[in-house]
């Protein structure tokens, strides 16, 4: 018989139905997508194009050859010039669109992955991110940051070079101020953070657990809305990802980086999204716990889905979960981009090819819809 379960933290109820039930093999991506070159001269993230970006807002390190930057999006959502004015007029309430949005790009390497990326690279991209919250929260007209990742086409990107997104907006979206007061309701009924006794759970039974270090569990959620949609709770109480400590920040750089590479091995490189959830730093609420989530897009959304609202999940978080954990990193190398000198070497040796007819900027648009809660 079909299981109907509740997801406390997002307040959503999903169906895990055994006879849809799949083996977590039957996820594995059958036809992975044709590896794209290290470089491409025509990519407007790549090294030696940096012309075709709007001028970076933050790099590092600072000087020479960057690792990570961030530039501002050419098609942002909103005008990050302007003041901010909110009005209601009758039924009709309106806001300026203004805020910020950048797209943070996440390596020089145009086939790389955060999977596959060393220790190192990913705390440069954590660092990153960390930067580029606090700087967005102290804008006085952005209420919330939304930090995400589209990671392949299913997933919504339309550029193949790593990079993430964050956009500052001037109010609060509803999904999150749900979750906000869900979360107060239950601290107040119960005195204490939802998120930290959901931490102490999962941890104690551990049959959905991933991956845990010192400060971070990474697991599969009890009522895991889509296959393999991961969690990663940090384990000390906060409220917001500005509040995270230079030795949290490691620690997550490293669990990040394992759970992404149980996920490209386990899964043969899914599609997927990487989302950010947190409050703002001048909001240090006891209630409210920051984290992340992964969702590998390997099922689609449908009409159910959209009406109700609940989710049918062909898998079991326990199953999931115990092949992930099984998944060793280590042992795969192949099918990993071979090490290049420098990616900023190859792509000044190709673009002493480039012709002006190659210079083509390609559009930086993308989708920033979800096909699953996170
Ligand atoms: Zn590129
Ligand atoms: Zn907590």
């Amino acid at each position: 018989m079909p299981e109907i379960r509740k997801n406390l933290v997002t307040g959503e109820y999903v169906i895990l139905a055994p006879e849809r039930a799949k083996r977590p093999h039957d996820f594995v991506v059958k036809t992975p997508s044709i590896p794209p070159p290290a470089y491409d001269r025509r990519c407007p993230f790549c090294p030696g194009n940096e012309a075709m970006t709007p001028p970076e807002a933050y790099r590092t390190p600072s000087q020479g050859n960057w690792v990570v930057r961030s530039v501002p999006n050419r098609y942002s959502v909103l005008s990050s010039t302007g003041v901010l004015w909110k009005k209601i007029e009758g039924l009709q309430e309106s806001a300026a669109g203004v805020g910020l949005h950048e797209v943070i790009l996440e390596t020089p390497r145009h086939d790389a992955s955060l999977a596959v990326l060393s220790e190192a690279e990913v705390q440069a991209v954590v660092a990153t991110y960390l930067n580029r919250f606090t700087a967005f929260c102290s804008d006085p007209r952005v209420e919330h940051v939304s930090l995400f990742k589209n990671h392949g086409v299913s997933a919504g990107t339309s550029l193949e070079h790593p990079h993430a997104q964050i956009v500052g907006l001037p109010m609060t979206p509803v999904q999150f101020r749900r979750r906000a007061e869900d979360a107060l309701r239950y601290y107040t009924k119960h005195g204490a953070c939802l998120v930290c006794r959901v931490l102490e759970d999962e941890a104690r039974s551990a049959e959905r657990v991933v991956y845990e270090s010192p400060g971070f569990l990474a697991f599969i959620p009890y009522a895991a809305l889509s296959p393999f949609h991961l969690w990663i709770f940090p384990k000390r109480h906060e409220s917001t990802f500005g509040g995270a400590t230079a030795e949290e920040l490691m620690d997550l750089a490293h669990v990040l980086r394992v759970v992404l590479r149980k996920v490209y091995f386990g899964l043969n490189n899914p599609d997927y999204n990487f989302v950010l959830l947190s409050g703002a730093p001048s909001d240090r609420l006891p209630h409210l716990h920051w984290y992340w989530a992964i969702i590998p897009q390997v099922t689609k959304r449908a009409g159910f889905e959209l009406e109700t609202g609940m989710y049918v999940n062909p898998s079991l978080p326990e199953t999931s979960a115990a092949f992930l954990r099984d998944v060793e990193i280590e042992r795969h190398m192949l099918g990993e981009p071979q090490p290049l000198e420098s990616a900023h070497t190859t792509a000044e040796e190709c673009l002493s090819v480039v012709t002006e007819d190659d210079n083509v900027v390609r559009e930086v648009v993308e989708s920033v819809t979800m096909q699953f809660a996170c």
